[in-house]
């Protein structure tokens, strides 16, 4: 592909389809949880829909795997819109303006991971979310020229999990923000129970709450576990997911009652082993060879979440109860204010 082309990610994989079958949620009704996000979104649909007007641009905040990119086509279901999908680190200007000038009335432009777009990509969208105008220069150097579009009016969703990494300007012209917090286990245990008729999987409710407390509170996460275990149990037994099958599949995949693996024992291991219970993320992610964005974005959040671990000035802290959950004798030195 030429890279003057749209980039059209709407046919990319969906990653349900390793069931074969979508799971996907597509309307407010069937999104579980997020009760407070969803009646926001609601009232702010109906109204725009009242009045035949394009939905303000929506920005959704949240951990990976919590639902950012299942509501964003919901809201593009509920207002009967079309989807177009993108990502943000690799949108050029070019690829930015044929996107947006190919946009319909009331569409939807979905970009993920938003806070990774560059700078002057950023800002040409400025215009276009205030006055829907874009300005486009045509030709270089002295024989160039600005030519100002006008678009239809559209909604710009955007999906990050670092929010702090926006320019301000940019977070301002979103009029609507929504923060997923991660579920509760009675939630992610629903999602279970449905995803588990759906897919024809025989199993105990006492085997959904085991897989639900397992989840991280992340919807993904429970998607995955469940694929896992049905994996396990039609291998290994008759295909039911009895909570003993469960447990013996959890232990095989090496998950434990918290929902954490190895690499997240290994996490701590270092952090308390090598650094003494206190490091930057840069040592950290040099000590475990892992990307500072994967830990920051994706490990970190829960291990803040559960208690294990305190983002200081002086560092990544572990906690006493980190100390204590993966066996360390607890010393004084895991106080934050040494
Ligand atoms: P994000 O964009 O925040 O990383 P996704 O929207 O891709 O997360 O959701 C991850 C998975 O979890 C998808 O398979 C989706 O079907 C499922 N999911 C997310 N939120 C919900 C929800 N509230 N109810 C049911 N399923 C959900």
């Amino acid at each position: 592909m030429d890279h003057h082309e749209i980039p059209d990610f709407s046919e990319m994989q969906d990653e349900d389809d390793a069931f074969g079958y979508s799971l996907r949620p597509e309307t407010l009704s069937e999104f579980i949880g997020q009760e407070q996000a969803k009646e926001q979104l609601r009232i702010h649909i109906e109204a725009a829909k009242k009045r035949g007007d394009a939905l303000e641009h929506v920005l959704l905040v949240s951990p990976p795997g919590l639902g950012k990119t299942t509501l964003a086509k919901i809201i593009s279901n509920e207002i009967q819109s079309n989807f177009k999908q993108a990502i943000g680190p690799v949108m050029e200007r070019l690829d930015l303006a044929s996107t947006l000038t190919n946009l319909e009335h009331t569409d939807i432009l979905f970009i993920d991971e938003i806070h990774g777009m560059k700078g002057h990509v950023q800002e040409s969208l400025y215009p276009a979310m205030e006055d829907y105008q874009l300005d486009l220069t045509l030709g270089q150097g002295p024989a160039s020229d600005v030519v100002q579009l006008q678009l239809k009016p559209f909604t710009l969703v955007g999906a990050t999990t670092r929010e702090g990494l926006l320019a301000g300007p940019f977070r301002d012209r979103f009029g609507i923000r929504i923060h997923l917090d991660y579920y509760e286990a009675e939630d992610l245990q629903q999602a279970i129970r449905i995803n588990s008729a759906k897919l024809d999987i025989n199993i105990e409710e006492t085997a959904e709450y085991a897989l639900a407390r397992r989840s991280r509170g992340t919807m993904r996460i429970a998607n995955k576990l469940l694929a896992n275990v049905r994996d396990y149990a039609q291998v290994k037994g008759d295909g039911t997911l009895s909570l003993e099958v469960v447990e013996e599949a959890l232990e095989f995949f090496g998950i434990d009652e918290r929902g954490l693996n190895a690499q997240d024992s290994a996490y701590f291991q270092t952090l308390i082993e090598k650094f003494n219970g206190r490091a930057g993320l840069k040592a950290l992610a040099v000590a475990l060879s892992e990307d500072e964005r994967t830990i920051a974005e994706v490990y970190e959040p829960y291990y803040i979440k559960e208690g294990f671990l305190a983002l200081t000035p002086g560092g990544r802290v572990a906690t006493d109860a980190a100390y204590a959950y993966f066996d360390y004798p607890v010393a004084s030195q895991t106080s934050l204010f040494h």
